[in-house]
């Protein structure tokens, strides 16, 4: 039997403006072409930049269908595609995780600069139109194509769905940023928010060596939380000024103030305190503010004096990926990220979904079609 017979369609949740509500839609299912990969998805997990899309605060084509961390089950490998990132043999039936992103081909970005996920022409799962033919390229739905130029993992069959879901994007990103702040041991590091992104960073920097995490946000269910994810010491930027708050966590990072700096919290407004936590020559890795006009003032001879490092973090390397789903699977007893994806819903709940995940009721929120 065709592993895709004729006439085959799939459910997709999609939206026509910012904000309306999901609808459920059909299209077609065709057969995997060259270099792709046929998904049936099993879950798929709402990330803040979901929202930022389904709001309008960055351009996404509509009808949208969102969604990129997600993982499935292969229907059908396309013409070319016979093993995963590591070498392992793929197969219908495999569950896999892959890339949130997929390129053109080689470019002087993959080959000169080592920079393959800002490639020119690099695209994103969920951020195409749902009448872009296939169709099935977001999270949303039941079925998903992996395109050529994505890289692809197996994923550990000890590994629950919970648990592998958010490698894609949340880990791999968590995983590029304490590579650029280069976290190393014995050191202080800073969390600026405690969402997903802000557990998992204390989680690698603990697992990096650091002897002291320090982390922030003003959501108490969350700074409560954080102990189990490796943060030493929990504080509420809110209930304090920021001179207050910087005494205090320079304080706690002796003798001059923090190794390095992680900021997820997507608040430029966070970025002045940040660069005064680091102490003289210390790395203060970006990876929260995603939106553009993220405009903010910062005295630019304190980054001079304190010879201090900032990076950017945007997308991921594919070896983050890798690190990602190896860090996790190693992990899994010391921190329990199971308990992260705490809201599951249905493809005709997405509406609920998207507002329990933009108020902040729930960590996670995961789509199970
Ligand atoms: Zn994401």
């Amino acid at each position: 039997m065709a592993a895709v017979p004729p006439g085959l369609t799939g459910r997709i949740a999609v939206y026509d403006a910012p904000g309306r509500p999901f609808e459920v839609r059909s299209f077609p299912v065709r057969p995997a072409r060259p270099g792709e990969v046929l998904v049936k998805i099993r879950m798929s997990t709402i990330c803040r930049s979901d929202i930022h899309s389904y709001l309008g605060h960055r351009p996404s084509p509509r009808p949208g269908v969102l969604g990129h961390e997600i993982i499935g089950h292969i229907v059908e490998l396309g013409a070319g595609v016979t093993r995963d990132m590591r070498g392992e043999p793929l197969a219908a039936g495999d569950r896999i995780t892959w890339s949130e992103y997929f390129i053109p081909g080689p470019s002087y970005f993959t080959e000169v600069l080592d920079l393959p996920q800002k490639s020119p022409g690099v695209d994103k799962y969920g951020h195409m139109a749902a009448t872009t033919p296939p169709h099935h390229h977001g999270g949303f739905g039941e079925y998903c194509y992996v395109l050529p130029q994505s890289w692809i993992l197996k994923i550990p069959a000890e590994l629950s769905d919970e648990e592998a879901t958010p490698v894609n994007c949340g880990v791999a990103t968590m995983m590029c940023a304490t590579e650029r702040a280069e976290i190393g041991m014995g050191e202080s590091v800073v969390v600026q928010g405690l969402g997903l992104l802000g557990l998992y960073g204390a989680a690698i920097a603990k697992a990096r060596g650091a002897r002291l995490v320090v982390g922030l946000d003003t959501v108490a269910a969350r700074r409560a939380m954080s102990a189990d994810f490796g943060v030493d010491v929990a504080l509420d930027p809110g209930a304090m000024d920021d001179a207050a708050l910087v005494a205090k966590v320079r304080s706690l990072c002796r003798p001059d103030g923090a190794d390095a700096v992680l900021e997820v919290c997507g608040s430029p407004e966070a970025i002045p305190a940040g660069i005064a936590f680091l102490r003289t020559g210390g790395r203060y890795a970006l990876a929260g503010v995603v939106n553009p006009d993220s405009f903010v003032r910062i005295d630019a001879n304190q980054v001079l004096r304190k010879l201090l490092t900032l990076r950017g973090v945007h997308n991921y390397h594919p070896r983050n990926l890798v690190e990602a789903l190896d860090f996790v699977h190693a992990n899994r007893k010391r921190f329990p990220f199971h308990a992260l994806v705490d809201g599951k819903y249905g493809l005709d709940e997405v509406d609920r979904a998207m507002r329990d995940a933009g108020e902040r009721r729930v960590l996670r929120a995961a789509i199970v079609p």
